[in-house]
């Protein structure tokens, strides 16, 4: 199949390279240099511009940071929906607001595109390893069309809704996630500030009540995961910028429905405060830093 990736971050770059070895031919686009130069190295085929990259394509598949660059990459200047042909499938992997899906999708619809939301949990290491959990907003024909690319990348393909309701699910799930990796550090930092091993003490977690997937696969703390961004000076991984995104979508979302989110409240703030003092562009698990005592 033809199919044009673009966004090729943390999450993308891997994902247009399992797409690839899959024996798809992908047409790569990026803003960024760099990204376009590790997706060449891979052997994919890089575009000059979105609109190139869509050009011919059956499918077109988007990994961008948030809402503003999803809208303004297919409704803004550039007006990339008008460059796609009738009849194609669309899969939007960024985490982004419900209504921002809802409205690509219906603009989609009037030109006979097939647009879907398909954000992801896994981490960047679910992504190389073609492990990722997909949330899907669409219909089933939709769902179904997509299905055979989302299996190269993902090993769990769950049907949330119609359009947007991926993203709702996803909000859902990061806003837990958010608040675990809190609790977590203050616990492994209470631990260690009582002279505890943190291997020790996060193994006996693990395998306690307080068991979690950071417990699991991405310790906070330096050293206990080896493959954990914590162990690679919280560099790669999920960025404090886009939790801190999408807590605030949680926050937006629950404003809006009267839900009641007080931890998902709290946790944003705290990622605020973590950002602001320098530590946006690290990995999430570094907020840790501010509840680890000092010397
Ligand atoms: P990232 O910042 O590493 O990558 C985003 C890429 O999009 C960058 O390379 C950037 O240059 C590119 N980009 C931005 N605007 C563009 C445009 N108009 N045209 C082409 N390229 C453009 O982010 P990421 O970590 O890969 O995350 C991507 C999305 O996936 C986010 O919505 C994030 O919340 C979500 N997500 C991330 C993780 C994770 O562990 N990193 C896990 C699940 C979901």
């Amino acid at each position: 199949m033809q199919i044009a990736f673009i966004g090729l971050g943390n999450m993308g770059g891997p994902m247009a390279i399992n797409l690839h070895k899959a024996g798809h031919s992908v047409k790569a686009f990026d803003l960024s240099q760099d990204a376009l130069a590790k997706a060449k190295a891979e052997g994919l085929s890089v575009a000059t511009s979105a609109q190139d990259a869509v050009q011919g394509a059956e499918a077109v598949v988007t990994m961008l940071p948030a809402s503003q660059h999803v809208e303004g990459l297919f409704l803004g200047k550039g007006n990339l929906l008008a460059s796609i042909a009738k009849g194609t499938l669309v899969i939007d992997s960024s985490t982004i607001a419900a209504a921002t899906s809802q409205k690509v999708a219906k603009a989609a619809e009037s030109l006979g595109i097939d647009f879907i939301d398909a954000p992801v949990s896994g981490g960047t290491g679910g992504a190389i390893a073609g492990t990722l959990t997909f949330m899907v907003g669409g219909s089933e024909a939709q769902l179904e069309r997509a299905r055979p690319l989302l299996e190269k990348m993902g090993a769990n393909i769950f049907h949330a809704g119609s359009v947007g309701a991926g993203q709702t699910a996803k909000i859902c799930n990061n806003m837990l996630l958010g608040i675990l990796m809190i609790g977590t550090s203050e616990a492994i930092a209470l631990g260690v500030a009582n002279g505890l091993d943190p291997k020790v003490l996060s193994e006996i977690m693990r395998r306690s009540s307080g068991g979690n997937w950071a417990l699991e696969k991405y310790n906070p703390f330096p050293g206990v995961h080896e493959n954990a961004p914590a162990s690679k000076g919280y560099a790669g991984g999920f960025g404090t910028d886009l939790m801190l995104k999408d807590l605030g979508l949680a926050q937006e979302n629950a404003m809006a429905t009267k839900a009641s989110t007080p931890l998902g409240g709290l946790a944003r703030a705290l990622y605020a405060v973590h950002s602001m003092a320098g530590h946006g562009g690290e990995d999430f698990s570094s907020v840790i830093k501010m509840v680890q005592k000092k010397g």
